[in-house]
């Protein structure tokens, strides 16, 4: 699937520092540690709704672990996959009375149009699940000749029955998470999986293959029902497929940390024999609005698109994202773009004039910060006291904000 355009990436003088992140599976920052060439495999959306400031976080967050990765003089690999068949999508277009396909198309088109809004880089391998068919249907079929799946009896669908995954056969299982089985049974059913569909082995066990319903797309594919993928194994099949197992990072809302990148994870092991699918999960705190959780389910979404419509610079909505560290949950508030619209004119202000204060340190801040963690609240208060310094006395390093403002679009992908 076509992605978006790339944003030019200026040279920063000098290398960067090579990352550390926090990893939800060992619970500790860790330096990330790729080789030449770092894999990266961050979860996509499923196109039934505009991009909310959920969503932007996560991907805006990703963007600078890519950029510090390549400033550390990494090759970067980045896979994102899109959900474009799945039962929030069918529900939403047989609610709207849309085709599912006009439907997906629209969200992925405004999709790329914010990504690139945002600065987003983006990835080099942006796949579908519909493009992913193939690739899927071999992974299901090598799960049930190890009999790591096994059918479920479904009167409702010709076939005759669906494809689970019995996630009894991989010890691992939980490893990711490290969550309790009480944990993970709070919310499964929430975060589409069915604890309650009768005739699994394990209330936990995850769709794999659903046998088609009438009304609903299906794909025939040899040695399965006709039928379509389920969640999880689309991210596996993709992961497998295009990056190899031991890539070097997924990423996503901390909302996938359970089912999807658990199930994701053990699927992969099951696959390949061996471990591990990803060896650093990273994952962006939620977002919310007026103290819940902004999501499609609540309700309490704001889009990007929407606030590009109202003549938001989309600078401005970057950096209040940036603001915010990646691993800390906070609310949205209208004040938030004003703090960042005040910050993009101030620093505007500063880096239009000639010269200024140098700027070895900030640009060594900024490195630091990034590497740290992603701590980019720290990175934009260090540019604030440039940036104040720069106003209040002025400097005479001739050139220095040309240097500082190509390092802000190189390593934050914010254009000033
Ligand atoms: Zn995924």
């Amino acid at each position: 699937m076509i992605s978006w355009p790339a944003p030019f990436i200026p040279e920063v003088p000098g290398t960067g520092h090579p990352p550390q992140l926090f990893d939800t599976s060992t619970g500790a920052v860790r330096a990330v540690n790729p080789g030449p060439t770092a894999r990266m495999y961050v979860c996509g959306i499923t196109p039934y709704d505009a991009t909310h400031l959920g969503h932007a976080a996560t991907y805006v967050t990703f963007d600078v672990l890519q950029r510090a990765l390549r400033d550390a003089g990494h090759d970067v690999v980045y896979v994102q996959n899109i959900t474009d068949v799945d039962d929030p999508l069918l529900e939403r277009a047989h609610r709207d009375g849309v085709d599912w396909q006009d439907l997906a198309a629209d969200e992925i088109a405004l999709f790329r149009e914010d990504m690139t809004a945002l600065g987003v880089i983006p990835p080099d391998h942006y796949v579908g699940v519909v493009e992913s068919i193939d690739a899927v249907a071999e992974a299901v079929r090598d799960l049930l000749a190890s009999g790591a799946a096994y059918p479920v009896d479904t009167p409702e669908s010709e076939a005759g029955h669906d494809l689970y995954l019995d996630v009894s056969r991989e010890p691992g299982f939980g490893s990711v998470s490290n969550w309790s089985r009480e944990q993970m049974m709070a919310v499964f059913a929430d975060r589409g999986g069915d604890p309650d569909r009768a005739g699994k082995r394990d209330p936990l066990d995850p769709l794999l293959w659903r046998a088609a319903r009438d009304g609903e797309p299906s794909w025939a594919v040899e040695g399965l029902p006709a039928g379509r993928p389920g969640w999880h194994i689309e991210c596996t099949a993709i992961a497998l497929d295009r990056l190899g197992m031991a890539f070097d990072v997924q990423g996503g809302g901390s909302d996938l940390i359970f089912p999807h990148h658990e199930m994701s994870a053990t699927q992969g092991v099951l696959l390949t024999g061996e471990r591990p699918f990803a060896r650093t999960y990273a994952h962006q705190a939620m977002v919310g609005l007026d103290g819940a959780k902004m999501s499609k389910s609540k309700g309490n979404l704001v889009l990007v698109s929407k606030l590009r419509a109202d003549g938001v610079d989309p600078m401005a909505i970057r950096l209040a994202l940036l603001d915010q560290h990646y691993r800390t949950e906070w609310s949205w508030t209208p004040d938030l773009l004003t703090t960042a619209q005040d910050r993009l004119d101030s620093w505007r202000a500063a880096l239009s004039v000639n010269a200024g204060p140098p700027v070895d340190e900030v640009v060594a801040r900024l490195r630091s910060c990034v590497a740290d963690d992603l701590d980019t609240p720290g990175a934009l208060r260090a540019v604030d006291r440039w940036a104040q310094e720069c106003q209040r006395r002025g400097g005479s390093d001739a050139g220095s904000p040309g240097v500082l403002a190509r390092t802000l679009d190189a390593l934050l992908g914010v254009r000033v």
